[in-house]
């Protein structure tokens, strides 16, 4: 059932975004059902289904009608950029962790996320490392405001009042502060920092202040946390902190100490996070976000390689964040051109690349917890890719019926 509000804001979306009406009629009603899952909030004068979509009312949300939906540009809609490597934190599974190199000047970031609008991202996550510490941080998010939805991803380390306002003022429309947990000692622990939990809830409280930016929390679930039911403990302590949105990812092998198909997340597992989150979002408050959902074979499937990107502090290119490959810097090749060989590899699929093919990256790595471009080619030609998500068995019908 679709929220009422929801339908206030959509007819709101359509006067503004008018080329909304030309979208292949079985998109929108796969996106009025996808919605239907999440109560649209005007979070700080931004209109949010998600911090993963951009704001309905943010010019990103026009690009991404016009640029994917009726124009089918070959590009991604979504990436993430790193702006740093360092970080006063050491958490077991950061997928930063193997990444090293010399990180990028801050005219080459600006260079990676104007070549980024040009190829069709509308929506950028900035991470690291902590990337608060790059101190042109704001300069960067004005850079890429203009048409794209900006989101940042962060422990708070190093925010002050002035920096949070710096952001806003950029245009920066969505923070997550990592917190895994509500007791301090664990989040300290998982972080491998005492003092990890106070920093993100100061940071929390700061982002709120600014008024302008919808503030969320980013926490990583393993699967102890979802079989001992504490997620649902989690989301009650974040829904007394008065954020917009929890984005909940589930832990990744993407590191050499998570590669243990004991791990990775099972069918059930899934099932229980994406009830939790519809049964959330059936309430005011809270919204959750649940990644692994977004990501489902019913909805969007595994965009790597294919509509999500990231490069990262370094200027590697990967498909995603969690994928501890490279198929090119940013320094050596256009990024257009990087993409467009890695997207030849990478064919939407329905499930998360990484938690099928973890092993192929484990052996073709030989101890490297990170792969150069040969071994990054060795692990394509044996990936295993499943069928089409639901989203882009439309969408590729819809192309075809174009080209007819
Ligand atoms: S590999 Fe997994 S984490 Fe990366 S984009 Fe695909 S589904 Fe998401």
């Amino acid at each position: 059932m679709i929220h009422l509000k929801n339908f206030s804001f959509l007819a709101r979306t359509l006067r503004r975004n008018p080329g909304m009406i030309r979208v292949q009629p079985a998109l929108n009603l796969f996106f009025l059902r996808y919605i239907a899952r999440f109560r649209i909030k005007d979070a700080a004068g931004h209109w949010i289904v998600h911090s993963h979509l951009p704001p309905l009312n943010h010019k990103a949300f026009g690009r991404f009608t016009r640029d994917h939906l009726l124009d089918r540009s070959p590009g991604p809609s979504h990436a993430q950029i790193g702006l740093t490597n360092a970080c006063p934190q050491r958490c077991a599974y950061c997928y930063n962790r193997e990444r090293r190199g010399q990180a990028m000047d801050t005219e080459t970031i600006l260079r990676a996320v104007r070549e980024l609008k040009e190829i069709g991202v509308c929506w950028l996550g900035l991470t690291g490392g902590e990337p608060l510490l790059n101190p042109d941080i704001a300069r960067i998010v004005e850079a890429a405001a203009d048409g794209c939805a900006v989101k940042l991803f962060t422990t708070g380390s190093t925010l002050t009042r002035e920096k949070a306002q710096a952001l806003k003022q950029a245009g920066l429309f969505s923070v997550s502060v990592s917190l895994d947990h509500w007791r301090p000692e664990i989040h300290d622990r998982n972080r491998g920092l005492a003092g990890a939990f106070a920093t993100a809830l100061r940071a929390i409280d700061l982002f709120k202040e600014t008024g302008g930016i919808q503030v969320g929390v980013s926490a990583v679930v393993g699967r102890e946390m979802i079989r001992r039911g504490q997620v649902e403990e989690l989301l009650e302590f974040l829904g007394g902190l008065g954020i917009d949105e929890a984005w909940l990812c589930e832990a990744k092998p993407s590191v050499a100490a998570f590669w243990d198909p004991g791990q990775v997340i099972n069918e059930d597992e899934h099932r229980q996070l994406v009830r939790l989150q519809d049964r959330t979002n059936r309430r005011a408050g809270l919204t959750v976000n649940y990644l692994g959902h977004f990501e489902s074979r019913e909805y969007f499937g595994c965009n790597a390689g294919h509509k999500m990107i990231y490069v990262d502090a370094c200027g590697e290119v990967s498909p995603c964040v969690f994928t501890p490959m490279t198929f090119g810097n940013i320094r050596e090749r256009s990024l257009k051109e990087i993409f467009g060989e890695m997207k030849s590899y990478f064919p939407s699929e329905d499930t998360c690349f990484i938690n099928k093919n973890f092993t192929l990256i484990r052996d073709a790595g030989r101890g490297r917890g990170f792969l150069d471009p040969a071994a990054s080619l060795q692990v394509m030609s044996q990936a295993r890719f499943g069928p089409l998500s639901g989203f882009f068995r439309l969408y590729d019908r819809g192309k075809r019926n174009k080209k007819a």
